[in-house]
């Protein structure tokens, strides 16, 4: 049999158990402030480049810090007019603030941006924090007719499990069905594959790997994008109830769907709150959660272990 090693970006790395007569190819690029990759057979390599190509016209959509994009122009110019794709994951993210009590919400951009995890060396100041957050919730928004309100947006936490489900559906349309999506922590994969969940605590390290077929999986987790001040780790996902890092115990959750929008947020969802969030997977088809907690405990939903013939290394 043969087994093919892939080192993926951001949260997994990943080997295939599948048989394949055929030649494979991987293509990656930089896009949404990440490595993504591509894997599909040879012969399809012209779907792969498209598919790439179709990254950058998403980015064009949902950036928050390129000035040419829509979001920017939303957030900055009051552009009012939304194009489908930018309909479709506000509605859902509107939809979905309002079930996770605004754990997950999309107008903490002015907390993301005073936060600036990657290029931040110091906390910013208390006083900062909460002038920032006075600008903060998704109650703010309005959708028809479109209004902010005050807010400005922030799809870091969804869009990329929007695109990827748009890139598979491509694939799938195109007849080509055995494809790995790696979008730096959201993967897709069309086919049966083993992918393994980093450990939080030593990134390089496989803590454990589950069996997709047609799946999406998604990994929030407090490893992917942080700096450290005084002995203590300020990460990206920010608790819009307090505006700082989120604190809930959890060191990294992986959620596995038929959706990755749905993944997506849901895994920055249950960072936030917590373990006793894992059931908002049931509200979701086909939908399953692992937490690796602080303390290296594994919490998941039920007939997790099962279903995905889960293998802690
Ligand atoms: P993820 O890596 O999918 O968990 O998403 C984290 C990204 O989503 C951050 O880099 C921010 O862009 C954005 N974000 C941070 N906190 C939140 C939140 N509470 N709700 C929605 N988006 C957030
Ligand atoms: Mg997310």
């Amino acid at each position: 049999m043969k087994r093919i090693f892939l080192l993926l970006s951001a949260a997994f790395l990943l080997f295939t158990g599948c048989e394949s007569t055929q030649e494979r190819i991987t293509k990656q690029s930089f896009a949404f402030d990440t490595v993504i990759s591509i894997t599909a057979d040879k012969k399809d390599k012209e779907h792969i480049d498209k598919a790439l190509g179709m990254c950058n016209e998403y980015e064009l959509i949902f950036s928050r810090t390129n000035p040419e994009s829509e979001l920017y122009k939303i957030n900055n110019l009051s552009v009012s007019t939304l194009s489908p794709h930018m309909e479709n994951v506000l509605n859902f993210s509107l939809d979905f603030s309002e079930k996770t009590q605004g754990a997950f919400d999309i107008t903490v951009a002015p907390l993301c941006a005073l936060w600036n995890v990657n290029s931040r060396k110091e906390p910013p100041t208390e006083a900062e924090v909460k002038a920032a957050l006075n600008t903060v919730g998704y109650e703010k928004l309005s959708l028809s007719p479109f209004s902010l309100n005050g807010a400005t947006l922030d799809l870091g936490a969804v869009a990329k499990g929007y695109i990827a489900d748009k890139l598979a559906e491509g694939f799938r349309e195109k007849g080509v069905d055995n494809v790995i999506i790696d979008l730096g922590g959201n993967v897709f994969v069309l086919g049966e594959y083993t992918v393994g969940i980093r450990n939080p605590s030593s990134p390089d390290e496989v803590f454990a790997t589950i069996k997709l077929k047609d799946k999406s999986a998604v990994t929030s987790g407090a490893y992917q994008r942080y700096f450290e001040y005084e002995g203590k780790r300020y990460h990206h996902i920010i608790d819009p109830r307090t505006g700082y890092s989120a604190q809930s115990g959890i060191s990294s959750v992986t959620v596995v769907s038929p959706s990755s929008m749905h993944a997506d947020a849901l895994s920055t969802a249950i960072f936030i709150l917590g373990e006793d969030a894992l059931s908002l997977c049931n509200e979701f088809p086909d939908t399953d959660a692992l937490i690796i907690t602080k303390d290296n405990k594994v919490i998941t939903t039920d007939n997790f272990e099962e279903k995905y013939n889960l293998s802690i290394q």
